[in-house]
């Protein structure tokens, strides 16, 4: 598809694209947008940076702007649910800035925050609320927030609801919406429990499937370093200084090491913000909004931050602990490499993360290629880790046998790339 014009979007619509700059609709776009349009159900299998969010923001606005302005008080018609604040925020300024010449009012609604304000628009009139479960149910519970008229339900990012046990919240906020309506699911991954959730509200739904086979990585340069834990964050400073890395987020596994690590980054000389779930909501708009305006350069995160946050300007990302969901390294690197730019993603190993690893290897269908050109690689964590260890409950026979099978399958590639 060549330009937005063969969608057939009303001009108010139009217009905020043309200020977005978007000159192009993303795959997820071009296929999502007419069915939409039809009032068809969706299920969809994207992940975030696709696109995704204008693909069903605006046939969800246009629809809206079609049926015209009900009589009375405004009544919430659309209801977007996400895992994450920051996915819903991202969500709500996405509504406003392509909805930004039809006159609805929107609100996003989590928890964390004031309940105040978000009571007050309610009392004024929403015609489009982007929520996370629980603060929503909150609101509901005590008749504060009427859902007895939302005539477009999306729930969004339906596999990490799944991990944050928010599915019971779903069902029940589902149970408050009435039955005629148009239902939108997209998730980043299909599990079999995902596909249940969806059969369960989803009527006769077109499968739009960008999430690639091979994850969208092309532009991002991967590489591993072998490393004692101990000597992971003396790793980083070096990188900081010698990478030309102007922006990054570095991916710990646990809010502790997050922040045991910022403590150190700052001790060190270096700018650094924490982002995480333990994080009070204020601290961590603060945190996201210092690194979105360059104010703070580097930004170290859990897995909770990593997929909602939007920056187009990530020059590398370090996993500075390997994640334990294979998934989660696609997700992490993914914010970088973005809007036609390219990244750095370098994985720091150590000698317990060897079965993670190859997880990640596995799921990526290819062997990470080694960079050893720093002052920490330690030769003999590669080698066990390459030749089938690291890591417990490795069936190491079976491991060293597929080791080698990647090897000799990449072997070109990470004989060229790997430096010395
Ligand atoms: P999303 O997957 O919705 O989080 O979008 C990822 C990024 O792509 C955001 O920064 C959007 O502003 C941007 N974007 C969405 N659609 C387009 C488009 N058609 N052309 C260029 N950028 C886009």
């Amino acid at each position: 598809m060549k330009d937005f014009s063969q969608l057939d979007l009303i001009d108010p619509i139009q217009k905020a694209i043309t200020a977005k700059n978007y000159v192009q609709p993303t795959p997820i776009q071009a296929r999502a947008i007419p069915p939409l349009l039809e009032g068809r159900d969706m299920l969809g299998c994207a992940q975030t940076g696709t696109g995704k969010t204008a693909a069903f923001a605006l046939p969800v606005l246009q629809r809206l702007a079609n049926e015209g302005k009900p009589k009375g008080r405004r009544k919430v018609r659309v209801l977007v649910l996400s895992p994450t604040r920051e996915l819903a925020s991202q969500i709500g300024v996405s509504f406003a800035e392509y909805g930004k010449h039809l006159p609805f009012r929107q609100q996003t609604v989590f928890g964390g925050v004031s309940e105040k304000p978000q009571i007050r628009a309610f009392n004024k009139g929403v015609d489009i609320l982007v929520a996370c479960p629980g603060r929503l149910l909150d609101l509901h519970g005590r008749g504060l927030v009427d859902l007895s008229h939302v005539d477009y339900f999306i729930l969004d990012e339906a596999d990490r609801m799944l991990d944050m046990g928010f599915v019971p919240d779903v069902r029940r906020i589902l149970k408050a919406l009435k039955k005629d309506r148009q239902n939108l699911l997209f998730s980043a991954t299909m599990p079999k429990s995902v596909v249940k959730l969806a059969k369960s509200f989803l009527t006769d739904p077109v499968r739009v499937d960008i999430a690639p086979e091979k994850p969208a990585v092309e532009a991002i340069d991967q590489n591993v370093m072998f490393v004692d834990k101990s000597k992971k964050s003396a790793l980083l400073c070096d990188l900081l200084v010698d990478r030309n890395v102007d922006s990054t987020i570095v991916f710990t596994r646990t809010k502790r090491r997050a922040n045991h690590l910022t403590k150190k980054l700052d001790k060190a000389g270096f700018k650094a913000a924490a982002i995480h779930g333990n994080k009070s909501q204020n601290a961590r708009r603060r945190a996201l909004k210092s690194f979105q305006n360059g104010k703070v350069k580097i930004l170290v995160a859990t897995d909770v931050a990593s997929r909602g946050i939007d920056v187009d300007t990530v020059t590398h990302v370090f996993n500075y602990d390997l994640p334990h969901e294979p998934e989660s390294y696609v997700h992490r690197i993914g914010r970088t490499g973005r809007a036609g730019r390219t990244g750095s993603a370098i994985a720091f190993c150590d000698d317990s993360e060897g079965k993670k690893l190859r997880a990640i290897e596995k799921t990526i269908g290819e062997e990470i290629d080694v960079d050893k050109d720093h002052r920490f690689h330690r030769d003999n964590i590669m080698s066990a880790i390459r030749n089938g260890g690291g890591g417990s409950g490795n069936g190491r026979k079976k491991n060293r046998k597929s080791s080698n099978r990647r090897r000799s399958r990449g072997k070109n590639k990470k004989y060229r790339r790997t430096r010395n």
